[in-house]
């Protein structure tokens, strides 16, 4: 007997969504949480609480295994309003398709978690060991939630993690690291009709960011196991006026690193550039302010498997659902269909990185959640029976894994 009926399973959604989490205010979403699962029986609690901000844990089930299921509570701002055909934070259903900033990213994953916690447990489930429900905050700048629930222990017990990011019906194994850095320089400002009375703080600048996108992108493309590094000058400003020489200027990248290019193997790279344009005479320096290790499994663990062999039956024709608002939109990330789903890498960064570190190769890690590609785009949509699927999708991951 489901506890939940569809009626119930909207109104948590539509809950969440209203909650405006855009990079802060998680704690209000997170004692709604707390009250939801304590309703039904299961004790949750809050850890890491600041401002208003917060990290929540719940666990069903005794001893061992452990199987972990993660989400984030924070959104992306919804940008222009006036691009949204609905209010971002008022969950709005037209012909079968859900809309709300965090629809896709990724509430509706969340609150399948959440819901399957619940189901499980009125059926005396799991029979063998436990569920470990990891809830974040600032997954989306950051990744600060995670890092505390990674620091606090509470995944040296977990034995597989599923994390709930949108990959409609494809399972990611593996995820890209990434790095954001920022490159400064400093020169002496002097008329341009003079240069030699100072110093042109972009010239340097400018030979580094060619050569790093040189460098990076010819050494980077050889990489198999994820696809390419990939390395992208992405802000640049510098002078004041056009008739004087500047004396500084800054620049910011982002690199999307593999395991046969890691993040050391960038961190030399740089220092190695910084210096040889510093040894011609350069007043450059660098700051890597953002630093995630890209995170690997095997393509055939234990979590891909029991994910593949149970989704099949839930994929159906065509699942991406596409309406005018997206038909620009390309279908890069082939969706899975007629029981076809793809094992993927995920191009994007998760709470993985902090989550999954210093596990074995084979770990068994996968992210798989309802969504698609509207995730931080206006209109942001989710196909409503994927929300359903999920449900029932994650509380037979849960059985299945935690066999005895
Ligand atoms: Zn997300």
């Amino acid at each position: 007997m489901a506890v939940f009926d569809d009626s119930m399973k909207m109104d948590v959604l539509k809950d969440l969504i209203a909650f405006k989490t855009v990079n802060g205010h998680e704690k209000e979403a997170a004692d709604y949480l707390v009250d939801l699962l304590g309703r039904y029986g299961i004790s949750a609690r809050l850890l890491d609480v600041h401002d208003d901000r917060c990290n929540l844990v719940a666990e069903i089930g005794e001893g061992s295994p452990v199987l972990g299921f993660t989400g984030h509570l924070d959104v992306v701002d919804p940008g222009d309003v006036s691009l949204w055909k609905s209010d971002p934070f008022a969950l709005t259903e037209s012909d079968g398709v859900l809309f709300g900033r965090g629809v896709a990213d990724m509430k509706a994953g969340l609150a399948a978690f959440v819901i399957a916690l619940i189901e499980l447990k009125a059926a005396g489930l799991p029979k063998f060991g436990r569920i470990r429900l990891l809830v974040t905050f600032g997954e989306e700048i950051g990744e600060e939630g995670s890092e505390l629930v990674a620091s606090s222990g509470l995944m040296d017990d977990v034995d597989g993690l599923v994390v709930g990011e949108p990959t409609g019906f494809n399972i990611a194994y593996s995820q890209k690291g990434s790095m954001d850095v920022k490159f400064s320089s400093v020169g002496k400002a002097a008329h341009s009709s003079m240069p030699q009375l100072g110093f042109n703080a972009i010239d340097p600048l400018m030979n580094l960011l060619t050569k790093a996108n040189r460098s990076f992108r010819d050494d980077g493309e050889k990489m198999d196991s994820m696809g390419p590094l990939i390395f992208n000058v992405t802000t640049i400003k510098g002078g004041t006026q056009v008739n004087s020489l500047p004396d500084s200027a800054e620049a910011e990248a982002n690199i999307r690193t593999v395991p046969e290019f890691d993040n050391a193997k960038v961190r030399e790279t740089l220092k190695k550039l910084v210096d040889r344009y510093n040894e011609e005479g350069a007043h450059l320096s660098y700051d890597i302010f953002m630093d995630q290790e890209p995170v690997a499994s095997t393509k055939d663990n234990r979590l891909v498997k029991i994910a593949q062999e149970l989704m099949k039956p839930y994929v159906k024709g065509e699942t991406h659902y596409l309406n005018d608002l997206f038909k620009d939109m390309p279908k890069t990330l082939q969706m899975a269909k007629n029981g076809d789903m793809l094992i993927v890498v995920s191009p994007g960064v998760t709470d993985a990185s902090n989550l999954v570190k210093d596990k074995p190769a084979d770990y068994p890690f996968i992210v798989a959640g309802p969504g698609n590609l509207s995730q931080h785009a206006p209109n942001e949509y989710l196909d409503k029976q994927m929300y359903f699927d999920f449900i029932d999708i994650y509380q037979k991951m849960a059985v299945n894994f935690l066999q005895k």
